[in-house]
């Protein structure tokens, strides 16, 4: 196994700006990675995570850049330009994510349509402008990230599951169109992780949460990171179709 696992690759990641995003941008410029990191609201944190990491890593780009992968112009405009950016491109982690919590009995049309716009419409966005090359050079790995909430449902999460389960088929799909050209496209599901996302769920929700994972902590995005980075490496190349939950064993 080598020190450098994504040695020379060139990875694009969304929502990498801060959370699970921002510690995959971090563990693959560490592995060896270029990185085109795209923020949406969060360009300070973007600008300043890529600034940190080219300094820490000479010789190493790390090229922030605007997306909003709800929008199918914007995703394509970010695509295009994440490709100008990189000598090559290797990687694609579909990682930029919302929820909107709330009852489905509640639930807005706005609310239903955030979240698939930016959960689930995003695969297609932010991925078909990004397929060919990959298809083209005959190598490469796609990670979507997806939810244990996709794979279990949550209650109060039902756009946010239906968006995430739709991933998994997503994932599976498009796995068998192409891997004979060498593509590999997985998906990891994150049980309960350390993030901004988490950190708006009221208190005693969260405490009722903890009590379902056997080790009764959430998971740190760097614990992700290291599987995404996996499956973006040479190690996982047998590996595709597939959906890892990590979640410390959550029980739902
Ligand atoms: P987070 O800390 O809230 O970060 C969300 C990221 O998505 C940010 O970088 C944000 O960019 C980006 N984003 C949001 N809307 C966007 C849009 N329209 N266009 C482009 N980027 C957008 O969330 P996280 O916890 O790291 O979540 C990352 C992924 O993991 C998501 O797909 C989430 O569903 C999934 N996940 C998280 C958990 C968890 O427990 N945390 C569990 C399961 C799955 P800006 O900050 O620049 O706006």
């Amino acid at each position: 196994m080598t020190d450098l696992p994504l040695a020379g690759r060139g990875c694009v990641v969304t929502g990498g700006s801060r959370g699970i995003g921002a510690a995959v941008v971090r563990m693959a410029v560490a592995q060896g990675a270029d990185v085109v990191l795209g923020y949406h609201s969060g360009e300070k944190q973007a600008r300043a995570l890529a600034d940190d990491l080219s300094a820490a890593h000479p010789g190493r780009r790390c090229i922030p850049l605007y997306a909003d992968v709800s929008d199918t112009e914007a995703a394509a405009r970010f695509a295009a330009s994440a490709l100008d950016h990189l000598d090559r491109f290797d990687v694609l982690v579909n990682n930029a994510g919302i929820t909107r919590d709330t009852l489905f009995a509640r639930m807005t049309p706005e609310q239903w349509h955030q979240v698939i716009d930016t959960n689930l419409n995003s695969m297609y966005t932010v991925t078909r402008p990004l397929l060919m090359p990959l298809v083209k050079q005959r190598s490469g790995a796609i990670v979507n990230i997806t939810s244990s909430a996709g794979l279990h449902g949550t209650p109060g999460q039902t756009a946010y599951s239906a968006a995430k389960a739709g991933i998994v088929g997503f994932t599976k799909a498009l796995s068998k169109e192409i891997a004979a050209r060498g593509v590999t496209v997985n998906a990891v599901a994150p049980g309960l992780i350390d993030t901004d996302m988490t950190a708006a769920i009221p208190e005693d929700r969260a405490e009722f949460l903890k009590s379902l994972i056997p080790g009764q902590e959430f998971g740190s995005p760097e614990d992700v990171a290291c599987l995404v980075c996996f499956l973006a490496s040479d190690q996982a190349r047998y590996i595709t179709g597939q959906t890892i939950e990590i979640s410390g064993g959550l029980v739902v």
